[in-house]
């Protein structure tokens, strides 16, 4: 991976692809909050943004442009929990009382826009090809779950169930 301004590149074996560079949306996203909270007269919040590489093989290359900036906004996530506790153990003062923050959170529910995402089109998939159902992490066998209760079928452990659903 390289980090230019304004662009990511990221080089696979024999392919290249050009994306918008991460530091920058996320800056812009910054700007867009900082922006949003004015006009809703909730100044002073502090806002602290980071980009977070999930991907553990994710290996960066070069860094192009301001690098202690770029370094400074972007960190693995093996790292992200050290970095937060650092951050709510640097922030001491209150910023908000408790019937400001109930506010901004009402004011973030009374704004908020769900984004309708067609996730078939997005990945270039028909809905024929999704089955729904889970993969036995012991066995890694995929079967349909039937009930709460179903165990695999090939190892009869109980599935892990993400985020507590029945089904995904
Ligand atoms: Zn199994």
């Amino acid at each position: 991976m390289y980090f230019e301004f304004q662009q990511l590149i990221e080089d696979r074996e024999s392919t290249r692809e050009i994306y918008n560079c991460p530091i920058q949306q996320v800056m812009n996203q910054h700007q867009k909050l900082q922006h949003w909270l004015r006009l809703n007269k909730m100044v002073n919040i502090p806002i602290y943004s980071i980009v977070v590489l999930t991907n553990p093989k994710c290996f960066i290359k070069e860094v192009k442009g301001d690098r202690n900036f770029i370094r400074s906004k972007l960190m693995r996530s093996s790292r992200f929990n050290i970095f937060f506790e650092d951050l709510t153990t640097s922030v001491s003062n209150e910023v908000l009382m408790d019937s400001e923050t109930n506010h901004l959170a009402k004011l973030f529910g009374q704004h908020h826009t769900p984004q309708i995402l067609n996730i078939y089109e997005r990945h270039d998939i028909s809905q024929q090809t999704i089955s729904h159902g889970v993969i036995c992490h012991d066995c890694q066998y995929f079967f349909t779950l039937y009930s709460p209760n179903s165990t695999c079928p090939t190892c009869s452990r109980p599935p892990e169930i993400p985020h507590s659903s029945k089904h995904f």
